[in-house]
C-alpha cells in the first residue's frame, strides 16, 4: 500500500506546526520544529515567494491534515466526499471519519506513540477488532466496536513497553479503555471540540468546493 517516504519531520516543517508524527521524540527539545521553525528546502527561510492566495490556504490546509492523518490524496478525497453525502457539518463529519480510522483509535487509546506507529503496528496485525485481527489502518471503526492487542503481541517486549507507557497517556471521552484487558471501545463519535488536530477544516471543504 503506499504511504509516505519523505522523512517525517519535514511534513511539520512545511507546515509550520507539529503534526506530532515521531512519539515520544515530539514532546522533547530534540522536535525539528522547536529547533529550526521554517520551511524546508532552499526557500525556506524567507526567500521564497510566499503563497498567499485563497486556493494556497485552503491547499496547505488540506495538506496538514492529510499528513496529520497519514492518508493520501485519494484516500483523503474519499472522506471528503463521504463526509458531504451525510447530514449535518461537512467539516465536523470529516474529521470523524478521520478518527474513526483503527490506527487512529489505536493512537488515542494510547497503544501506540504516534499515528504513524499505530499504522504500522495495525499493518502488523497486532490488533483486534471484536475478537477478529484486523490489518487494515484506514478501518472504520464503528461505535460499539471492540479494539485489543492481541494476545500473542502483549506479551512481545514492545507492547510491554506500549502497554506501560500507555499508563501515563488519558484515554479520550469518547473512549472506554481498560488496560487490564488491553483493550478499548469507541463509545461515541467526538465533538470537534474534542478533536485536537490543529487544522481549520472550513478551509478544506472550500477547497473542495471550488
Ligand atoms: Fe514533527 Fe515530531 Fe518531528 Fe517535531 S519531532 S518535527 S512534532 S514529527
Amino acid at each position: 500500500m503506499a504511504r509516505y517516504t519523505e522523512p517525517v519531520c519535514r511534513l511539520c516543517r512545511r507546515e509550520g506546526v507539529k503534526l506530532y508524527l515521531k512519539g515520544e521524540r515530539c514532546y522533547t527539545d530534540k522536535c525539528a520544529i522547536d529547533r529550526r521553525a521554517y520551511a524546508p528546502g532552499q526557500h525556506g527561510q524567507g526567500g521564497g515567494r510566499k503563497r498567499t492566495s485563497e486556493y494556497g490556504t485552503q491547499l496547505r490546509e488540506k495538506q496538514k491534515a492529510r499528513r496529520v492523518y497519514g492518508v493520501l490524496e485519494k484516500q483523503f478525497q474519499s472522506y471528503y466526499e463521504e463526509a458531504a453525502r451525510r447530514s449535518g457539518i461537512t467539516g465536523d463529519t470529516l474529521l470523524q471519519l478521520l478518527e474513526a480510522r483503527l490506527d487512529n483509535v489505536v493512537y488515542r487509546l494510547g497503544f501506540a506513540s504516534s499515528r504513524p506507529e499505530a499504522r504500522q503496528l495495525v499493518k502488523h496485525g497486532h490488533f483486534d477488532v471484536n475478537g477478529r485481527r484486523v490489518d487494515i489502518p484506514s478501518y472504520n471503526v464503528r461505535i460499539g466496536d471492540v479494539i485489543s492487542v492481541r494476545e500473542k503481541s502483549a506479551s512481545s517486549q514492545k507492547f510491554k513497553e506500549v502497554l506501560e507507557a500507555a499508563k501515563g497517556k488519558t484515554a479520550p471521552a469518547w473512549t472506554e479503555r481498560d488496560l487490564v484487558t488491553r483493550s478499548g471501545k469507541v463509545t461515541r463519535y467526538p465533538a470537534r471540540e474534542e478533536i485536537d488536530v490543529p487544522v481549520t477544516e472550513q478551509l478544506i471543504i472550500e477547497y473542495y468546493s471550488r
